[in-house]
This record gives structure tokens, C-alpha cells and sequence, in this order.
């Protein structure tokens, strides 16, 4: 850790028990984990809803840390001898300390938010830029107030670039974000209908998302797909800098509801325009072919995305042959299991992830159903988007579609999907196999995917067998 006590003294003043330490020596690795603690750590004890960290100081002490910083209410608890800073709050002091190595550092920062698709742009935002060297990436969904300072503090000098997931549960949170990572370059994926219940209205959620521009350097730039009036328009709201544009020909991702209104930006152009060929799964980006290295135009996007920001970075893409993508489990994965091709899309759900991921379904041959689970978190809206979402199903001709509830939305979702061929609406994953599978045959292909809390992988193991 390239921080020194006397950095921190700067932040907090004084050091208490400051004994002999030498205050131009570097604090040490920073843990807020007491299980993980190695000797001359420095000791940050993170404090959450189920968790005090602070209960392990003792322990941490007698574990050989030199230093920690603790909250107020802790005050004359802190063992005797340890050097310590009281803060008013332990996890902005765990900011701050990132902040400071991020500066320090110095290397590139790139940010990513988004309704959906932030870990998949991340991760071939992640694999694009490898030619660079080590791209230090948020890893998991390590996306909020602890993630994104933990990944920051993951890098040092010897790494090429970050890049950084940044999730969004309400106003305020990217602003945070964004403060601890001072990003270069911001993608906005989308903004969809995510959240719409906390936010209350697609502005609302553009709003929030536009807010990662809050502490983005004053010649960075945010990168956003083309043709969100209502993300652009929050977006200038609060930039005045750089926005850059893509579009891929004739593919728009804001089909739900963008009603195209006719705002003063309607003669601006996108900055990069692609063609996609679906069928050979290719992109064509600035004169180049790129194989794309995910199904689905949703991800097509996401690519193109992410080719941008190695292109702002002034890197030159020639070729891109072997990109290894770590997609996070429960995402993007299509399953061969033998008689049927899964699309396991059991991680989460939204109106627009659904939809996406029907859209790639249908791209197989052979006949297409879908388990799908309730969304959750669409507030007055869900009964509306729940219903546009089977619509959209019955419209890409699905043969069949058990739904499992967890709401009081089941009755209209029945109503809905009566007028497929096979239907039903059930509230666990088991009974939702047991529905399913006496209405397949072999070669057909199934969409998995419904909120978290359903857990709809429990289905998976049933088609395997
Ligand atoms: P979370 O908020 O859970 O972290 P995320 O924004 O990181 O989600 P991903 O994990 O990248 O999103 O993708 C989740 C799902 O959303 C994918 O499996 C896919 O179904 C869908 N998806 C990904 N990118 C897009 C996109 N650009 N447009 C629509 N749907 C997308
Ligand atoms: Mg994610």
C-alpha cells in the first residue's frame, strides 16, 4: 500500500497511541475482514446491518495489526496501545483511503451503470482492454458503497486500467460512487425499468444513472447507447462534457418506453454506427469484423459498449480472437443438457433482461419455452410490465411458458398466457419442472429466469436429468 500514516494524518489529524511508529512508513494492507487479518494490516472495521466489525478489535489487535480507524461510538473501547484514527464513519473512511490510492495510482478508470448489463459490458469492457496489461475489475457483483472501494484498493502499479461496476438502488448512491473513483470514462448501458418501483419513473432512474458523472474527470467522457432521449437529456442536465453516442444499425435497446419525443437533440448523430450480421454472430465497428463473443443483440450492444471505451483509451483493435469472457453464474450461460438447450438466465430479472433474453431464445431452432419468475421491485408498475413482458413472449411465438409467481399478480399473468399452446402459473421452482416437463420434447430450448429471490436455478437440475 502505497498510503503513508502521515497521507492519513492530512485526512483525520492525529493518530492516537501513535508510540513509535514511523508516520512516513506505508499503513500496510488494508483488511476489513477479521477472519482474513495477517500481521501489520490496517484495520478497517466495516459496520452493516447484521455486522459490527468492531467487535473484532480486540481479536485484530492481538493478530498483530498496526494501525485501525474506528467509529465514535467506539471510542475508549479501542485497545490500549493500538494506533488508531476515530472517524464519524468507517466505510467513508474506507473511501476516502481508496480514493487516496486511486490517485496515487493513477491509471485509467472506467465506470459502468446501467439498468442491465453492467457485469457483462464490464467484463468484456475487462477483456478488450487486456492487451494493455492487468485490468483490475470489480469482481462478483462487487458494485456498491464496499465493492467499489474494495476493487479500487485491489490495484497497484503494476496494473493497466480499472474497471468498475457501479449499481444504483436510489439518488445518491452513484454521486457516492463516483466520488470514490473519479472515473475517466462513464458507460451508461441503459436505463430501464429496474428499480422503477424505489425511483418512481424512468427520469427518475436516467437521473440516478447520469449521476456517475457527478466526479467524472472534466475531460473524460460518458459513453451511452444512441437514442435515449430521456437518459440524454438527464445526462445534460448535469454534464457538460463529452458524450459519445453508439448505435448499431436499426437495433434499438429502449423499445418499453422511450415514446421518442421530440427533443432538441433529434439532429444529433451517434459517434460510431455498427452493423451486426446476427446470423454469423459478427460486428462491424470502425471498418473492422468483430466476432462477438456472446449471444444475443442485447450483448451486441454491450460489445460495442465496450469497443468504444478501448477506442476513447486510444487503443487500436485490430483483432480480437480469443476473448475470455467470465460471465458471473446464473448469466448469459447456454447449458446443453443433452435433450434441451437451457439459457440459464436464473441470476435475476428485469423487463428488459427478459425480453432481451427472450429475443436470443427464439434465435435457436427448434421449439422455445421459458420459466419465468416474477420481477420484482416495479412498484405501481409491475402488473403493466409483467403483462407487456408475456405479450412480448406470446408475439416471438413461445409453445409455452410456466410462469412462477411470488405476487398477487398471478391471476393476470394467467389470464395473459391462456392463449398459449401450454401455460401455467405455479409458486416454486419444483412444481414449476414438474409443469414443464411433460410438455417437452427433445431439441427444444428453455429460457430459465426470474428474480433473485425465486431462485429458479433449483430448476435446472430437473431438465439435466
Ligand atoms: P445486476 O444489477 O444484477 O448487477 P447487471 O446490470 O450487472 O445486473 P448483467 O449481469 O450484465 O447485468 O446482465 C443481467 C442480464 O441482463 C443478462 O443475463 C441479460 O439477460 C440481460 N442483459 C444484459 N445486457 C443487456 C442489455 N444491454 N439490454 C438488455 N438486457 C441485457
Ligand atoms: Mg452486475
Amino acid at each position: 500500500m502505497d498510503i503513508t500514516f502521515k497521507d492519513l494524518i492530512k485526512l483525520w489529524g492525529t493518530l492516537d497511541n501513535q508510540k513509535e511508529i514511523d508516520l512516513d512508513l506505508p499503513i500496510g494492507r488494508i483488511s476489513t475482514d477479521s477472519r482474513t487479518i495477517e500481521k501489520g494490516d490496517f484495520f478497517v472495521p466495516l459496520v452493516g446491518n447484521k455486522f459490527d466489525a468492531h467487535d473484532y478489535l480486540d481479536m485484530a489487535f492481538d493478530l498483530g495489526i498496526q494501525a485501525a480507524v474506528v467509529s465514535e461510538k467506539y471510542n475508549g473501547l479501542v485497545p490500549i496501545g493500538l494506533p488508531h484514527w476515530v472517524v464519524p464513519d468507517t466505510l467513508y473512511a474506507y473511501q476516502q483511503i481508496a480514493l487516496l490510492h486511486r490517485r496515487n495510482l493513477n491509471l485509467p478508470v472506467v465506470a459502468v451503470t446501467g439498468s442491465v448489463g453492467k457485469t457483462t459490458t464490464r467484463e468484456l469492457i475487462r477483456a478488450i482492454l487486456s492487451p494493455l496489461g492487468e485490468i483490475v475489475s470489480s469482481r462478483g457483483n462487487e458494485n456498491n458503497d464496499i465493492g467499489v472501494p474494495k476493487t479500487l484498493l485491489s490495484g497497484s502499479e503494476t496494473d493497466a486500467a480499472f474497471v468498475l461496476e457501479m449499481g444504483m438502488r436510489g439518488f445518491g448512491q452513484i454521486t457516492r460512487l463516483s466520488r470514490v473513483a473519479e472515473p475517466d470514462i462513464a458507460v451508461i448501458t441503459n436505463v430501464g425499468q429496474a428499480h422503477i418501483g424505489i425511483l418512481g419513473s424512468r427520469e427518475n432512474i436516467a437521473k440516478a444513472k447520469s449521476e456517475i458523472t457527478s466526479y467524472l474527470s472534466p475531460d473524460g467522457v460518458v459513453i451511452i447507447p444512441f437514442g435515449d432521449y430521456i437518459l440524454e437529456k438527464a445526462l445534460l442536465e448535469k454534464w457538460s462534457g463529452r458524450i459519445v453516442r453508439v448505435e448499431i444499425e436499426g437495433f434499438s435497446l429502449n423499445w418499453l418506453d422511450c415514446n421518442n419525443e421530440h427533443f432538441a437533440f433529434q439532429d444529433i448523430e451517434p459517434d460510431y454506427i455498427s452493423q451486426i450480421d446476427m446470423q454469423n454472430n459478427f460486428i462491424l465497428f470502425e471498418g473492422r469484423k468483430f466476432k462477438l463473443p456472446l449471444e444475443g443483440r442485447h450483448n451486441a450492444m454491450n460489445f460495442l459498449l465496450a469497443l468504444t471505451v478501448a477506442t476513447e483509451l486510444g487503443l487500436s483493435i485490430k483483432k480480437l480472437d480469443q476473448l475470455k469472457i467470465n460471465m458471473p453464474i446464473g448469466r448469459n450461460r447456454l447449458v446443453d443438457c443433452g435433450q434441451y438447450l437451457v439459457l440459464d438466465e436464473t441470476y435475476n430479472a428485469s423487463p428488459e433482461s427478459v425480453i432481451a433474453s427472450l429475443e436470443l431464445l427464439v434465435s435457436k431452432p427448434g421449439r422455445h419455452f421459458a420459466v419465468l419468475g416474477t420481477m420484482l421491485e416495479l412498484g405501481s408498475e409491475s402488473i403493466l410490465l409483467h403483462q407487456k413482458v408475456l405479450k412480448k413472449a406470446i408475439e416471438l411465438g413461445l409453445t409455452g411458458i410456466v410462469f412462477v409467481s411470488c405476487g398477487e399478480e398471478s391471476n393476470i399473468i394467467k389470464k395473459t398466457i391462456k392463449e398459449l399452446p401450454n401455460h401455467d402459473v405455479v409458486s416454486n421452482p419444483k412444481d414449476a419442472a414438474m409443469s414443464l416437463l411433460p410438455w417437452l420434447s427433445p431439441g427444444d430450448n428453455i429460457l430459465i429466469k426470474g428474480s433473485r429471490k425465486l431462485e429458479l436455478e433449483k430448476v435446472l437440475p430437473y431438465l439435466q436429468k
